[in-house]
């Protein structure tokens, strides 16, 4: 398949480039350039008025509580969403697997409207709750990177005397592993030093919750004296989840060890638990990606997330900042943890991409496509989205 004339944004720059034709051949992208000459009996597509796109990369998700949409909307983060009390556990208990499956599906079909082509799955509830997931999104064009978790959480006198994993549970998460992309751990208040280094040690990708409340940091201190980010990283993540209330120390240290970190601003918000400091996330060198977290509290709307961080970080620090690293953020900027094939335009990666109208009534006259795409771009000016070279929404 042979696109031509797409404004692109091309590469891990996002550069823009007016006029580019791209040749995708089976899931990927063949080759990028200007004038490319069709092969015979090839499908050719005219992109004039088209920005041609990254699909998006939504880098934290729990679709699992699609069902609880809004529910207790006035309680806080522990007694809604903690994972052994929070009454989130409760309506997954007592809900029918069938319901709970067709809202997730729900989820996934309203990602892929909204231009999302990869998301990063927090899953409870052990081996099942992977297969309700893979069930779920079963024939929906999108690619869940699904992070399993074992039906295991130890208290504070646990923690304290550093109790390992028990056997039992090893050889359940030996099983888990090889049955999803990785693992998504609660948080490292629930686990013992031997049990998060023992997550470390475990040939997968890696992801944690940490520093999302100032209530889990201090918690943290008084129970280890160490900080909640500190702890996290023993468990070597690819990925740290929220990072709302890390220090500048918690900050560096993450960036020496090279973690990305998934910072879900707007479910931040929504619980009243403060907004992440991306400004002060890039100035210590960490790559910063971005997710929406609980369907229950926030909508799987990286528009949206685009938007508000940009503003909200601007506001906060009363200092500009390129709407293009926002962008990045919520594209390519995650490409370092899903293998580099994903999240960005460029020869040999996956045909994941989003065709939006450069002339809709939202975004005309269109002077910094960058921008526009950050905050005015909705589903009504996306044509188009393909996924894996075809397309998963809308016609062009
Ligand atoms: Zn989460």
């Amino acid at each position: 398949m042979l696109i031509r004339n797409a404004t692109l944004l091309h590469g891990r720059d996002l550069d823009l480039l007016p006029s580019a034709d791209v040749r995708i051949s089976g899931r990927l992208i063949e080759k990028i350039g200007k004038g490319i000459a069709p092969r015979r009996g090839e499908r050719v597509i005219d992109c004039e008025g088209l920005l041609m796109m990254p699909g998006l990369v939504n880098s934290h998700t729990h679709i699992g509580d699609s069902i609880g949409k809004d529910v207790g909307i006035d309680s806080g983060v522990e007694e809604k969403i903690h994972p052994v009390s929070g009454f989130k556990q409760r309506i997954l208990k007592t809900s029918h697997p069938s319901h709970l499956k067709q809202f997730i599906r729900n989820s996934c079909v309203s990602m892929v409207k909204r231009g999302i082509t990869t998301f990063i799955d927090f899953r409870e509830g052990g081996l099942a709750g992977v297969d309700l997931l893979k069930s779920a999104a079963a024939g929906i064009p999108i690619r869940p990177v699904i992070m399993g978790r074992i039906n295991y959480y130890q208290d504070m006198e646990l923690v304290r005397k550093n109790s390992p994993l028990p056997r039992e549970r090893r050889a359940e998460l030996g099983a888990l592993v090889a049955h999803c992309s990785g693992i998504g751990i609660s948080g490292p208040n629930e686990f013992s030093d031997s049990v998060l280094g023992y997550f470390a040690r475990q040939k997968t990708l890696r992801a944690i919750h940490s520093a999302e409340t100032i209530e889990g940091n201090n918690a943290s201190k008084r129970m280890t004296k160490r900080s909640e980010t500190k702890r996290a990283l023993l468990s070597r993540p690819d990925l740290l989840v929220h990072m709302t209330h890390a220090s500048m120390e918690d900050l560096l240290l993450a960036s020496r060890k090279g973690a990305t970190i998934a910072v879900c601003p707007r479910a931040n918000g929504a619980l009243a638990e403060g907004i992440p400091n991306v400004e002060l996330m890039m100035r210590s060198g960490c790559n910063v990606t971005i997710g929406t977290d609980n369907v229950m509290v926030n909508s799987p709307d990286m528009f949206r997330e685009m938007d508000y961080i940009w503003k909200a970080t601007m506001g906060m620090n009363r200092e500009r900042l390129p709407p293009k690293s926002i962008l990045k953020m919520a594209t390519v900027n995650a490409s370092q943890v899903l293998g580099g094939k994903i999240g960005v335009i460029q020869k040999n990666c996956f045909a994941d991409c989003i065709f939006v109208e450069k002339h809709s009534i939202d975004l005309e006259p269109m002077h910094n496509p960058h921008a526009a795409i950050v905050h005015r771009v909705s589903e009504n000016a996306i044509r188009a989205v393909m996924f894996e070279g075809e397309f998963a929404h809308g016609k062009i």
